[in-house]
């Protein structure tokens, strides 16, 4: 048995917090380690300690096997928690803990590294008749090989990276003379992901549902699994919604999963928390092995709510020497949960990561809702890291229960300052097909166009941001001994005595969009201008704008009245900055006044529109045209990958590449232009 009184959690954000939170529980002390990006991270302040470990590149700290294991040794760590991604599945940690007398809260080297390979793996698998996707997973690797493997499995077949971790390394191909080609961006993109270009061959799978089993081992003999999860709800290849248990499955199917599961725990010895990933063809009934995952995954909360078991005080427990206190027989589904990841992007725009300040801040507290988050009000996202703000798991006695106490949570989540895609979530979780069996083509055929924000009430939320913002800034002064002193609370505010028209242009992707506002004692008109020209048009309507303030006359809640309805609003200013979050709405808004509007029209330089530019700090990936070449206005001209994710970027104009100013593996900042376009109109 050894003790584990201090100890480091080589990781950040919500997982970080999560780990943090168990330490306390467990009366150990918590060291958190940071990068020069996280130095006011929220991990870092809810820590009892922290180290500063390197730059914000997560390759200069939190993949630094030796800068963490420096951290540890300089405030005298005797364990390390590695949370999940990074180096939670990497065995140059271990074998540092190994060397040095850490403990490395995790399996053991062994069982890393032959899970770590999905060929390995796969083989594995095969041996304790565990059935696998068919497909080829051999050790050669020529092309002449591959091809006639992929022949024979057919296709459609899947190119996958032997090495691969969340979606990366993944390739369709279609038929036979794709394949070339697929393979050879598979390779590419496998061996600057992960450092190894193998790759596996499988049949794709056109319905799958992926389901999987979440296993915890102690050494000591006891292998149990602690039922199932099923991650369907997917968009490029990654989780966006996940439960615990899966419904709609036969329950033959979910006993030889569980059996399956427990033989590869039992046949790795496996200590620890670990999850074996399954693909169910919804047509076939078929189940495949998929892979394991040798770490605590980002769903773990769901399972932690229909066992009621801590997972990550178990995997402390068992990297102490404990066994485990429960048998399988302990292990009960008490309800459903799920779990929604609420990132800092925009759906809207293809998914674009958003970076910025979070303003606006408040977590939805109500009966079985669970938040793991990673910031709080004032927390930067950064370019540097994935774009997981919070996760927010609901728990209720059945899956529709759950649904709904999920959905209600959502609403009442405010975030701002950034967009997030908690509309999106909504929309997924409302949809009627949510109840009836899910694969993994979910999205893609409830949002064939891509998906997008609801329209209504939109021009209410611009003038409520408006009119809370001119308030602020006149120095809002409560009307007393007004009529509406009925309505409790709430008062009508008033700008500062005038009955003007102001005059306000709201920044949108397109320009600028002008907006007028008249009236007083909180009754206002506001005129909207959409368009701009001869196409503008513009729309007028009445509304009510209130606010109140809470006991100790700090905050202040803001509620607007259109035609008769009430909402009521969260509303965060920084400057011309309105965050503004309701139910429904979630929208910041930069407005400009007279001055900077002038300005603005201006500075937009007339050609400004036909570069490919960096929308954000990252690494080039793929150049895909060549100076002299002809494009259109939407062609992809080079690929970005930014917080984990892959961006294609469109060419703005049709006409002829003048100029590539980078090639793959460049890091660009934000703004950089990548390749400039001699536009065919030169009028442009
Ligand atoms: P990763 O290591 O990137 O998580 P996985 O092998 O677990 O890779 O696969 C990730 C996802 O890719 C799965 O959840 C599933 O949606 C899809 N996928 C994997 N293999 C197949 C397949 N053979 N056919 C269809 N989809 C697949
Ligand atoms: P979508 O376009 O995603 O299908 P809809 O607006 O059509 O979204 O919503 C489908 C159903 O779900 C409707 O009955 C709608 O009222 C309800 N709904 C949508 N979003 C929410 C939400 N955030 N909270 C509560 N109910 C919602
Ligand atoms: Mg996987």
């Amino acid at each position: 048995m050894s003790t584990i009184k201090r100890l480091l959690i080589a990781n950040r954000g919500e997982i970080a917090c999560r780990v943090i939170r168990a330490c306390k529980r467990l009366g150990i002390e918590s060291v958190a380690v940071y990068s020069e990006a996280d130095r006011h991270s929220l991990h870092v302040q809810q820590a009892d300690m922290a180290v500063h470990i390197g730059g914000a590149a997560a390759n200069e700290s939190y993949l630094d096997a030796n800068a963490i294991l420096a951290a540890a040794q300089k405030i005298s760590a005797d364990a390390i928690h590695p949370g999940y991604g990074f180096l939670s599945e990497s065995t140059a940690l271990i074998s540092l803990c190994e060397k040095n007398g850490i403990i490395f809260v995790g399996p053991s080297m062994e069982s890393i590294a032959a899970m770590g390979s999905k060929i390995e793996a796969k083989a594995i698998a095969q041996a304790l008749d565990i059935p696998t996707v068919p497909g080829y997973n051999g050790d050669a690797q020529d092309l002449e090989t591959l091809l006639t493997k992929g022949n024979a499995v057919g296709f459609p077949l899947l190119i996958k990276a032997s090495a691969g971790g969340g979606g990366k390394g993944m390739r369709i191909v279609h038929e036979a003379c794709e394949f070339e080609g697929a393979l050879k961006q598979a390779r590419q993109e496998a061996s600057s992901a992960f450092g190894d270009d193998r790759v596996l061959l499988e049949k794709y799978i056109v319905r799958p549902r992926h389901i999987e089993v979440q296993l915890l081992g102690d050494g000591h003999g006891n292998m149990l699994h602690l039922l199932d999860r099923e991650c369907s709800i997917q968009r490029n290849y990654q989780k966006v919604i996940e439960e615990a248990p899966v419904s709609h499955l036969d329950d033959d199917v979910r006993q030889q999963l569980f059996d399956c599961a427990v033989r590869l725990g039992r046949h790795l010895g496996y200590r620890g928390a670990g999850t074996v990933e399954f693909i169910l063809d919804a047509d076939s009934r078929e189940a495949y092995f998929l892979e394991m995952n040798t770490r605590l995954q980002v769903e773990h909360p769901t399972t932690e709510l229909i066992t009621g078991i801590d997972l990550v005080e178990c995997q402390i427990r068992v990297a102490r020497g404990e066994a485990l206190l429960y048998t399988q027989q302990d292990i009960r589904a008490n309800g459903h949960a799920i779990e929604a990841r609420v990132n800092a992007e925009d759906p809207a725009n293809d998914y674009l990561p958003e970076i910025g300040t979070i303003t606006l801040y408040r977590e939805p507290i109500a009966e079985g809702l669970r938040i793991d988050s990673g910031v709080a009000q004032g927390s930067e996202i950064t370019p540097y890291y994935d774009s997981l703000v919070a996760k927010i798991i609901a728990h209720g006695g059945s899956r529709g229960l759950a649904a709904q106490r999920l959905l209600q949570g959502l609403n009442n989540f405010a975030i701002g300052g950034v967009k997030t895609n908690q509309e999106f979530l909504t929309s997924i979780l409302t949809r009627p097909a949510f109840h009836q069996e899910l694969t993994t083509q979910y999205l893609a055929q409830q949002f064939p166009n891509g998906w997008q924000p609801w329209g209504e009430s939109m021009h209410a939320a611009i003038a409520a941001a408006a009119l809370a913002m001119q308030q602020e800034s006149a120095g809002c002064n409560p009307v007393s001994g007004t009529p509406w002193q009925t309505m409790g609370g709430w008062r009508l505010t008033q700008l500062a005595g005038t009955v003007a028209t102001s005059h306000l242009w709201l920044k949108t992707a397109n320009g600028l969009q002008a907006m007028q506002i008249q009236g007083r004692h909180g009754n206002y008109f506001v005129t909207l201008v959409e368009g701009c020209d001869d196409g503008a048009k513009s729309v007028s309507f009445p509304i009510k704008l209130y606010h109140s303030t809470d006991s100790n006359g700090l905050q202040r809640q803001w509620r607007v009245e259109l035609e008769g309805t009430h909402r009521n609003l969260d509303i965060a200013i920084v400057g011309k900055q309105v965050a503004l979050s309701s139910p429904r709405l979630r929208r910041s808004y930069q407005f400009v006044g007279l001055e900077e509007s002038q300005l603005g029209e201006a500075a937009a330089g007339k050609s400004a529109g036909n570069d490919v530019r960096a929308a954000m700090p990252g690494l080039v990936t793929d150049v895909l045209v060549r100076e002299g070449d002809r494009v259109e206005a939407g062609q992809t001209g080079a690929v970005m990958e930014a917080m984990k994710l892959i961006h294609n970027l469109p060419c703005p104009v049709a006409g002829v590449v003048a100029q590539v100013r980078v090639v793959a593996g460049d890091n660009v900042e934000d703004g950089a232009i990548l390749i400039s376009i001699q536009p065919d109109d030169e009028s442009l």
